[in-house]
């Protein structure tokens, strides 16, 4: 386990008699179990952990210390931390020997605190076994609760509280909980339903009862004698009277979550390392389910969905834990509380605000209302959609909660470009009628096929078709589902229902909670009254307005790029407000150049709106498929000789030269790499044998002789083969061409009516070896000379190359003896680098992820220890050579912020990236930068 930074010092022991919970020490390594460890902390009265202890108190039981120390009503317990897990999985899923006696001490600690004793018959002490990872994943393991009941305390529990109803509540949620997560009591198939739900399920419809709180004691009791028989009939085994074994056995439950498919999954989606483990918190038991005075609720301290700054959440009335979340009745909007239960609303506000004040961020949690006084059970940064990270993080800088750095912290890199996906265009819209209106819980526009099943959405989605996964509920079973849909909607759930967290985390588009919806799974349809909706039918559903329509949408521009556009006044826009705060913060701090790649005039002057202070790769090829340059092309391509070629070369300058001289219109002086030929020939062939024919006919030659060129053409390993400046070397008029269609193209927009300035960065692909650059540079700088005398002008340009071989990258020294710029091409690097073929690696990245081989696609994310430690090495000699060498980036990678992070510790002066991604990569700059 790699983490230093939150472990407790060591300290030496005064003595070895002490209670172990007060022993301070740290694990070396997670295989061995010294005796001097402190393997649980407490929170309450005494509290051991705080809010920095995250990685080994997990995120639950730091912030639980944390409110406990801020003076937060928290029920008090103690926290086994993560080292324990981390040895459980190292040692066969054996505890260390001394932490049965800490567990002992933390209960007794406990005990005193409540003045009551855990399994006491009279008046037992219950708990809640709770998981808690470093960062939260939420309802990816199990939770337990009422535990330490059993036959006997839930008739003292009965006594004490003179509610036996609630006593047997109590029990009953007890054993479903403990049988379904300890032993393993679930649905054995996809279609089973959950077994103590169809238990719970039979016996209402038995006493006609329609709600869980219809069911009476009686009820209740028949309830936990039907779910013991399940039990014993399901698993051979009693379910445990002895509260130690309960105990040990949630323990141990919550220690083997870490491993479930759930937990694996999503630890995937989101890269946490398996090693991190969780930690297990034990909890003095509150109830939220003593009756009309009691309740259970989450809330959060702003609008998650959207950011505003007013006071979200719901509540249960006479409910416990998960009731809230998992739709089984719907909650109440927080502001009722307000009206229900005054006193304990007020509480909450001036929580809320402490809270905010305290963790500077806003936050998201739990509570419970026993008998009008409230108890907090949890705290987080709450997790938002890209729009309310953008916003809280402005907001809060104006309400001076967090200063600018922090506040561009605050805001993932990537939640900038939520701020510009397109939205349903208004006027579709206003045509459109809504079919039903949920909640709604993650914003945006989203289009596709209805589907009820993660299998049918994966399976949809492997297809090339965009789906809506429409569920009654999510459960965390959903999640691939979700991941393969554009959007989710649900017919039951609140705003913090599973469907709405987890959308709006993967910032996917949510409706939740349209309950005039009808799902049936069994049919694969939904209706809505009369409207029949089929699976595979298209839906339309709008996350910013909860609004659900029939068929598809068409998708407009975003409110901010319709005010990049001059199509909307800034003062109209509070979402251009908040954009253009955070690139005004991000443009401050950051240190990296931004560029974008671009082969048009049109993606050009996006990119220029959004921030692009440069083109960082112009790729020629593109313009070789348009109209009839194709034509020219291919006849270049098959000439049988040098003058052929020139011919042909000679159709295509003109169209070169347009297309540059658009580009640099557009660039108004900022700089422009522009990459010569790159691609093998062969992709500008046709490949159907129809089309071959054709081309024949076209060139005036025989279809044979067009087959036998593009089967001489072929290549095996088309991606190592005849491509980049090999092209060139072998065929010095490719060069020579474009570099007369630039140079020509830059003399004729400075002389132009309007002048423009021109910054041309020619830049030569795939170098390895210095010669093959010497080659090429000679030509370029020849034709450059030639046309500055041709056209009587004179201009400035600069000639580099690519380094995207590892050779490259090795020999930068000799290399940059020649180049006035690099620029790193990590797409292919990854691929020479790692012997790994883009398009072909699809078929085992996946696995290599699952077996931890990599951490993430090399593709999208740079692999700093290998690929980068090849930029790193040519940045070095490079510089060793030119200290002022300009270097920059233009693979994949120049727009995703981890890789950005990167390239701005390497020192390189710019990445680009492709023109959506400019803000984005703005952003992760200034990320790096502070
Ligand atoms: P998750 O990590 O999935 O959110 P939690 O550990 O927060 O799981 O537990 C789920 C729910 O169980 C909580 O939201 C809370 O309502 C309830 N719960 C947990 N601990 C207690 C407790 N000590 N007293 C009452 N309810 C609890
Ligand atoms: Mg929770
Ligand atoms: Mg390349």
């Amino acid at each position: 386990m790699a983490k230093k930074e939150n472990k407790p010092k060591a300290k030496k022991q005064a003595s070895s008699k002490k209670s172990p919970v007060a022993k301070k020490s740290s694990v070396k390594t997670s295989k061995k179990s010294p005796k001097s460890v402190k393997y649980t902390y407490l929170f309450g009265k005494k509290t051991d952990g705080d809010a920095k202890m995250r990685n080994l108190l997990g995120g639950k039981g730091a912030n639980l210390a944390e409110m406990a120390r801020i003076g937060l009503p928290v029920p008090p317990g103690f926290t086994i931390t993560t080292e324990v897990c981390a040895y459980f999985y190292a040692n066969g899923k054996k505890y260390p020997t001394a932490l049965a006696a800490s567990v002992k001490e933390g209960v007794a600690s406990v005990e005193k605190q409540m003045g009551k004793l855990f399994g006491d018959a009279s008046d037992p002490l219950l708990f809640s076994v709770r998981s808690g990872a470093r960062e939260s994943m939420p309802g990816m393991m199990d939770t337990i609760l009422n535990l330490g009941l059993n036959d006997q305390t839930v008739e003292g529990l009965a006594a004490k509280t003179s509610n036996p109803r609630f006593a047997y509540d109590c029990y009953r949620r007890f054993i479903q909980m403990y049988g379904d997560v300890v032993m393993g009591v679930q649905a054995r198939t996809e279609a089973e339903t959950e077994p103590f739900h169809e238990v719970m399920e039979g016996l209402k419809k038995e006493v006609g009862a329609v709600l869980d709180t219809d069911l009476d004691v009686e009820n209740l009791k028949e309830l936990v004698s039907r779910y013991k028989a399940l039990i014993k009939e399901r698993t051979g085994k009693q379910f445990p009277q002895d509260v130690y074994e309960q105990l040990w056995g949630a323990i141990g439950a919550v220690f083997d979550s870490w491993m479930n498919e759930r937990a694996i999954i999503y630890r995937q989606k989101y890269g946490i390392p398996a090693d991190w483990g969780t930690a297990v918190n034990v909890q003095t038991m509150v109830f939220g389910n003593k009756g009309e005075t009691s309740a259970t609720g989450v809330a959060f301290t702003r609008d998650p969905a959207n950011g505003e700054n007013v006071f979200y959440g719901e509540y249960l009335i006479n409910a416990q834990g998960e009731d809230v979340v998992a739709g089984v009745r719907t909650p109440h909007k927080i502001a009722m509380l307000s009206k229900e239960m005054p006193k304990a609303y007020k509480e909450l506000l001036a929580i809320r605000s402490k809270l905010e004040r305290h963790f500077r961020d806003m936050q998201d949690f739990e509570f419970t209302i026993e008998e009008n006084k409230l108890y907090m059970l949890q705290t987080r940064n709450g997790k938002r959609t890209g729009l309310s990270a953008v916003r809280i993080a402005v907001e809060m800088n104006k309400e001076r909660l967090m200063d600018e750095k922090t506040a561009v912290g605050k805001i993932p890199a990537e939640s900038i470009s939520s701020l510009l996906v397109p939205v349903f265009d208004p006027a579709a819209v206003k045509k459109a009628k809504p079919i039903a209106k949920g909640l709604n819980a993650g914003p945006g526009a989203a289009t596709g096929k209805v589907v009820f099943s993660a299998a049918m959405a994966e399976l949809e989605n492997s297809k090339g078709s965009k789906t809506i996964l429409c569920r009654e509920e999510t459960s965390p079973e959903d999640l691939r589902g979700m991941i393969a849909s554009e959007g989710i909607l649900t017919s039951r759930g609140g705003v913090s229902s599973h469907a709405a967290l987890v959308a709006r985390q993967m910032g996917k588009v949510c409706v939740c909670g349209a309950s005039s919806i009808h799902v049936d799974y069994a049919k694969h349809l939904m209706s809505v009254g009369d409207i029949v909706v089929k699976e595979g039918d298209y839906i339309s559903i709008d996350g910013t307005t909860g609004e659900i329509f029939l068929g598809e949408i068409p998708t407009v521009d975003s409110e901010v790029v319709r005010v990049l556009n001059g199509k909307m006044k800034p003062a109209k826009s509070y979402t251009y407000q908040l954009f253009e705060t955070v690139m005004k913060w991000a443009d401050k701090y950051r240190k990296l150049g931004i560029r974008t790649n671009a082969d048009s005039p049109a993606q050009a002057k996006s990119a220029l709106l959004l921030g692009a202070e440069g083109i960082g790769l112009c790729r020629t090829e593109h313009m070789f498929f348009e109209g009839d340059r194709i034509d020219s092309m291919r006849r270049m391509i098959l000439a049988s000789d040098t003058a052929e070629r020139k011919a042909a070369l000679a159709e295509l300058l003109p169209y070169q030269r347009s297309d540059f001289e658009g580009i640099f219109k557009a660039m108004d002086g900022h700089p422009v790499t522009i990459r010569l030929l790159d691609p093998p020939l062969h992709e500008f062939l046709p490949h159907d044998s129809a089309a071959r024919n054709a081309l024949a006919e076209k060139l005036g030659v025989s279809s044979e002789f067009v087959a036998e060129r593009c089967n001489a053409l072929k290549e095996q390993n088309p991606m190592l083969g005849h491509r980049g400046c090999r092209l060139g070397n072998s065929y010095p008029e490719i060069t020579e061409m474009q570099a007369r269609a630039i140079f020509e193209a830059v003399a004729k927009v400075m002389k132009g009516r309007k002048p423009v300035k021109v910054m041309p960065e020619v830049m030569v692909p795939l170098v390895g070896f210095v010669q093959e650059l010497k080659f090429q540079v000679a030509i370029i700088h020849r034709v450059a000379a030639e046309v500055m005398k041709e056209k009587g002008v004179k201009f400035s340009y600069m000639v580099g190359t690519m380094i995207e071989i590892p050779r490259g990258a090795i020999t930068a020294d000799e290399i940059a003896e020649v180049a006035d710029f690099f620029s790193f091409g990590t797409n292919d690097l990854t691929q020479t680098g790692l012997g790994m073929s883009r398009d072909d690696s699809g078929s085992f990245l996946g696995k290599y992820k699952e077996l931890d081989i990599l951490a993430k696609n090399p593709f999208a994310s740079i692999d700093q220890a290998g690929i980068g430690q090849l930029v790193k090495i040519g940045v070095e000699k490079g510089r060793g050579v030119k200290p002022k060498l300009k270097i920059g980036v233009c693979g994949e990678h120049g727009g995703d912020p981890e890789s950005i992070r990167f390239f701005n510790d390497v020192g390189l002066n710019y990445v680009s990236c492709s023109p959506p991604r400019v803000p984005v990569a703005r952003l992760a700059a200034a990320q790096a930068a502070i």
